[in-house]
């Protein structure tokens, strides 16, 4: 079975083809500029060479139609007719309280979707546009939606519920939610399989360390409690992002700077985190060539952010009574051996000790950095959000055609 993967944006929209019968990845791309002049389509088939087209792509249902005549294309295309797709399956950013797990599409769905816009505007219509756009080309080809936020509902009211007046979570639905769930899911999946023990007998902390960043505390296999909240915002100090500040601060900065509402937003979500305090950059990589430099600044925004994680660490090993496994994912996670050793070596009071030797190697597979003896395990997990988007469209189709 072909199982196509798409991550709507509002100006872009990327794709991954997947034959899930040895879960390999036939084609990938994406399109950029969508409604601007000059769109961009890359397309890198698995054994050919990559391929960018630059054309008018007015809207998503173009930009859909694009993907297909690449796939379908005689010369850089990788499959023979539509039909060989048998499903296709959507990132969501935010499913609400309502979706708790992946779902095929139906009118029902949809309103539902459109029924969230509102707590995540920049990105469910968006997705929305990319499902439309499907169902425009593909009329007859189920659809399956996978939510960043489902794998957080497990969560207890205690980890989601905000202390403030609860007539605005009646109201407003305003809780934490949780983000990179898919990432997270992942992770801890794998991380479980390396292992050789059942999920769900496993305390987890796994840290997705991406431009965005989150941990999360999985408890007998289930999210328990994650740094992200209503929004992508709070929590950890991110590339652009500040993470978690005394809320007093967005209006006495408002009254002082003369801000508008929008304005110290974009301070908060864009001009924040490692940016600011390095006054450099966002990117881990350039952060880290500047330490090497001497850059003071570039030093001390290394040093919030690690320390940072450690504080969220230690908070989710208490909320747990203790932790089994380390995992760290995304860009960061995955990259910087640095990171995670300033962040391990301060852990050791849980009886967790990183192998300096192993954490240096380099690796595309899920392994271990800690040494034989350490009590808690430490895991290097790459994630793959698509794999387990493909793997859920799958599951769901397969189980309606059973009926
Ligand atoms: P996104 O949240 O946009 O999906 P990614 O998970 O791709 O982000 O992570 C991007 C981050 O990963 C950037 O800050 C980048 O500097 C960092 N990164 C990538 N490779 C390395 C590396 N080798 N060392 C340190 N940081 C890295």
């Amino acid at each position: 079975m072909k199982i196509l993967v798409i991550n709507a944006g509002s100006s872009s929209l990327k794709y991954q083809l997947y034959n899930m019968t040895e879960e390999s990845v036939l084609a990938s791309g994406r399109v950029e500029r969508i409604g601007m002049d000059s769109s961009i389509l890359t397309h890198e088939p698995a054994d050919k060479p990559e391929v960018r087209e630059v054309s008018e792509i007015l809207d998503h249902v173009t930009a859909v139609k694009k993907v297909l005549d690449a796939l379908l294309h005689p010369v850089h295309g990788v499959l023979q007719s539509m039909n060989e797709i048998e499903a296709v399956g959507h990132r969501i950013v935010h499913g609400g309280e309502v979706f708790k797990s992946s779902v095929l599409v139906n009118a029902e769905v949809k309103l539902e979707i459109r029924n969230l816009f509102d707590l995540a505007p920049l990105h469910n219509p968006a997705h929305m546009m990319g499902i439309v756009a499907v169902e425009t080309n593909m009329p007859d080809v189920p659809q399956a939606v996978v939510f960043d936020t489902a794998f957080h509902q497990t969560m207890p009211n205690t980890s989601y519920l905000y202390p403030i007046p609860r007539v605005l979570y009646r109201r407003h639905k305003v809780r934490r939610y949780g983000f990179h769930g898919t990432s997270h899911q992942y992770v801890s999946e794998q991380g479980a399989k390396l292992l050789g023990v059942p999920l769900e007998s496993l305390n987890m902390i796994s840290c997705h360390i991406g431009n965005g960043a989150s941990v999360t505390a999985i408890k007998d296999g289930k999210s328990f409690d994650t740094s992200m909240g209503m929004t992508p915002l709070e929590g950890l100090m991110m590339g652009t992002r500040s993470g978690d500040i005394d809320p007093a601060i967005v209006p006495y900065v408002m009254n002082k700077e003369e801000l508008t509402m929008s304005e110290v937003n974009s301070m908060l979500n864009k001009h924040s985190g490692m940016l600011a305090i390095s006054g450099l950059s966002s990117d881990m990589r350039e952060v880290q060539e500047a330490i090497d430099e001497g850059d003071k600044n570039a030093k001390l925004a290394f040093d919030m952010y690690t320390y940072r994680m450690r504080k969220y660490i230690g908070a989710y090993a208490a909320a747990m009574n203790g932790f089994d496994v380390l995992i760290f994912t995304a860009g960061v996670g995955e990259n910087s051996s640095i990171l995670r050793k300033a962040v391990c070596d301060g852990l050791t009071f849980f009886g967790l000790e990183l192998d300096d030797a192993k954490n240096a190697e380099r690796s595309k597979e899920p392994r271990y950095i800690s040494t034989e003896s350490s009590r808690v395990k430490v895991l290097v997990v790459p994630t793959n959000e698509e794999l387990l988007i493909a793997r859920d469209t799958y599951k769901l189709v397969q189980a309606n055609a059973k009926g």
